[in-house]
């Protein structure tokens, strides 16, 4: 683990741009935005820029971190690794073990909801999962994100403030998507885990601008497909425990635009319990003591197994969807 990670680090080291990546140019010599950091805590209220086709990979302030050296904030222990140079999809581990984790989207324009009933059955079957708001869900839920809060069993991540393309918006703004959130997180009196960038769009400098709040960058291997109630209750079920395996993370949502997951997740937790697995939170996948974070699909436009043609216009809009299927 250690040694893969070191040989990972240093043959990326110098290397700007995501790992694999075979799309867009990544050093297109867009303005730097030297003071980004200063900026978490600007107002938002002009909304939020369309893609400008900034990269951020030319940025320097997180690619001058030293990942080697950077220890996760976590609500409980330290971690037993440092923190990897990518985007983690699952974590290789002996441990019979899976994340649940729920997403709560929102952006600036569209508040979603809550689904009490995710809620209450995970409460019910006493399982720790982890919840990755936007914050601004967190901002009008703000009932519902305290008593996330006040649930020991739920650990929270960072999931961006509104929703946006972490690799398609300008420098400035992304820092801003996710240090905003940090400090909404905060006043819950909790500590994100982790960083869910929307759409799974990541880059190395995503993963960087997250290690700069101590947090690993984290997706998913195995899509419930909940996101918009396209998918029905059995075909998720069959789907979640036709691929899930030691250490995957799973991805379902929690904030009222996947009105099957209530009716699929009984049959789930009920499958992967007979499957011989039981639940961690991301947290403790990652801090199993065999844990390998493996990387997940390199995506500078989000959704790489999942992107079909119907979402082409969507993909030039700087926050994602509706229809996201995270
Ligand atoms: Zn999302």
């Amino acid at each position: 683990m250690h040694t893969l990670l070191l040989a990972l680090l240093l043959s990326t080291e110098t290397d700007a741009g995501p790992p694999m990546d075979a799309g867009p140019p990544k050093d297109a010599g867009p303005p730097k935005d030297a003071g980004a950091p200063k900026d978490a805590g600007a107002p938002m209220d002009t909304g939020l820029p369309m893609d400008t086709g900034l990269p951020m990979d030319a940025a320097p302030p997180v690619d001058a971190v030293p990942l080697m050296c950077v220890a996760p904030s976590m609500d409980a222990a330290p971690p037993a690794n440092p923190l990897p140079d990518f985007a983690i999809a699952r974590v290789r581990t002996q441990e019979p073990v899976v994340a649940l984790t729920f997403d709560a989207c929102a952006t600036l324009k569209q508040d979603n909801g809550f689904d009490r009933e995710v809620f209450d059955i995970l409460k019910r079957e006493q399982i720790a999962v982890t919840v990755f708001p936007t914050g601004r869900w967190i901002e009008t839920h703000t009932a519902e994100a305290k008593e996330l809060a006040a649930e020991a069993w739920i650990e929270f991540g960072n999931h961006s403030y509104s929703h946006a393309y972490m690799t398609r918006i300008p420098r400035r703004q992304a820092v801003e998507e996710v240090g905003r959130t940090e400090a909404i997180i905060a006043e819950l009196g909790r500590r994100s885990v982790a960083f869910r960038p929307p759409a799974g769009a990541w880059s190395r400098s995503v993963v960087r601008l997250a290690a700069t709040h101590h947090l690993p960058t984290v997706e998913w291997d195995v899509v419930s497909g909940d996101a918009g109630g396209h998918v029905a209750a059995e075909k998720m079920v069959a789907t979640v425990l036709s691929t899930a395996r030691p250490g995957s993370i799973i991805i379902f949502h929690i904030n009222g635009r996947a009105p099957y997951t209530k009716d699929a997740l009984p049959d789930i937790i009920r499958g992967l319990r007979a499957k011989g697995l039981g639940f961690a939170t991301v947290l403790d996948l990652l801090h199993e003591p065999d844990a390998q974070p493996e990387p997940a699909q390199p995506s500078l436009l989000g959704y790489p197994p999942l992107h079909d043609s119907k979402r082409g216009p969507e993909k030039a809009k700087g926050i994602v969807d509706e229809h996201s299927p995270d």
